[in-house]
């Protein structure tokens, strides 16, 4: 964190806010709080962002997670839901800045020793912990260059396809058709805010990724790694879609966890993401589990439950909520990236003219 000032100031910031959580007193919280006090926000955690989102001068917001994936084990999943989602509704204003790139936003993590522990169980803690740094500097590829300017030109390319839809399929049973949006747009790589300033919104970011419509996607889809959700793991899950609905879903571990979160609102059990992210993805090829989202998103393609970014459908920042729904685009409280992609995945695009163009095989672009 003191680094993180250091550099703010360095990089010209007026005034650097630091906002402190950690696993221990988060699980503290679930536990012994009553639900009813959990959920009673108080406007001031919603001000404390939006008196720097509305200022004139604006502001960016770096995210670093360290947290332990299982850290809120054994806890109530259905309280966990509740009050994380009663959260995010009240902090739903704010939210609407990241979602619409009003903002420069960030999320990167660092190690902590639970989740350290998690990924490197063999070794002695500290060296876990040491692990760990390496392990991320690599993959995110901290010292090597172009990536950027490689994930734009292929986003550019999937633009240029004018795709009506996409199919994909595994030798784990996965066979999914995902239509897209109207005016559906692949982003990739960089965003950029209304001033048209570039960020980076993820580190690592390996996906390029688009909106699907919220009718259109059909079939199943098994999960390849587990989801930390809440602080526990859905593991070996699976769901069926009919006309953008999931109809059927299951899991070896935790399923009503994935049920409390499909059921989390009335769009939650439909997608607003779909990305493509190659098996050879530094993330992936280094053959760890991270157990944390941000990382296993970049290691394989993933579909999100729930809302989709505006910037998905063109122009869809300066659109309203009903516009962006007539265009197919869903709204949800909730968006949680979840991981599909299979070394042996084949997918093929449809284009709005009739061809069908190739864009993975064996798990790999082949665009
Ligand atoms: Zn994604
Ligand atoms: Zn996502």
């Amino acid at each position: 964190a003191h680094a993180c000032v250091r550099a703010g100031y360095e990089a010209g910031a007026k005034t650097v806010v630091v906002r402190w959580e950690d696993d221990k007193l988060t699980r503290l919280n679930m536990e012994l709080a009553d639900e009813k006090d959990l959920t009673a926000m108080k406007p001031y955690e919603l001000r404390s962002y939006l008196d720097y989102a509305e200022d004139p001068d604006g502001c960016c917001t770096l995210a670093i997670h360290a947290e332990d994936p299982e850290a809120l084990a054994g806890l109530d999943a259905g309280k966990l839901n509740r009050v994380n989602l009663a959260r995010r509704t009240f902090m739903k204003p704010w939210q609407e800045y990241t979602m619409n790139d009003r903002v420069q936003w960030c999320v990167a993590a660092v190690p902590a020793p639970g989740w350290a522990a998690k990924v490197f169980p063999e070794l002695p803690l500290d060296e876990a912990v040491e692990k760990l740094w390496a392990l991320i500097f690599d993959v995110c590829r901290v010292s090597t260059g172009d990536h950027v300017a490689v994930t734009k030109a292929r986003r550019d390319r999937m633009n240029a396809l004018e795709l009506d839809r996409i199919h994909m399929t595994s030798s784990n049973g996965t066979d999914l058709t995902v239509g897209l949006a109207d005016d559906a747009t692949w982003e990739g790589a960089s965003s950029k805010t209304e001033d048209g300033i570039e960020f980076i919104a993820n580190v690592p970011t390996e996906e390029v990724f688009c909106a699907p419509h919220r009718e259109r996607t059909n079939g199943i889809v098994y999960g390849t790694k587990p989801y930390a959700y809440n602080g526990q793991l859905i593991e070996g899950w699976h769901v069926t879609f009919k006309d953008g609905v999931v109809v059927e879903h299951g899991a070896e571990k935790n399923a009503d966890l994935l049920a409390e979160l499909l059921s989390t609102d009335e769009n939650s059990n439909r997608i607003g993401e779909i990305a493509l992210v190659p098996a050879s993805s530094p993330i992936n090829r280094s053959g760890k589990l991270f157990y944390n989202t941000l990382f296993d998103e970049n290691a394989a393609c993933h579909i999100a439950f729930g809302d989709s970014y505006p910037g998905t459908t063109v122009g869809g920042t300066g659109l309203s909520k009903e516009e962006l729904a007539a265009r197919g685009m869903n709204h949800s409280s909730l968006h949680e990236d979840v991981m599909i992609g299979a070394e042996d995945s084949r997918i093929t695009g449809k284009c709005r003219d009739g061809r069908t163009v190739p864009l993975f095989e064996n798990g790999v672009w082949v665009l």
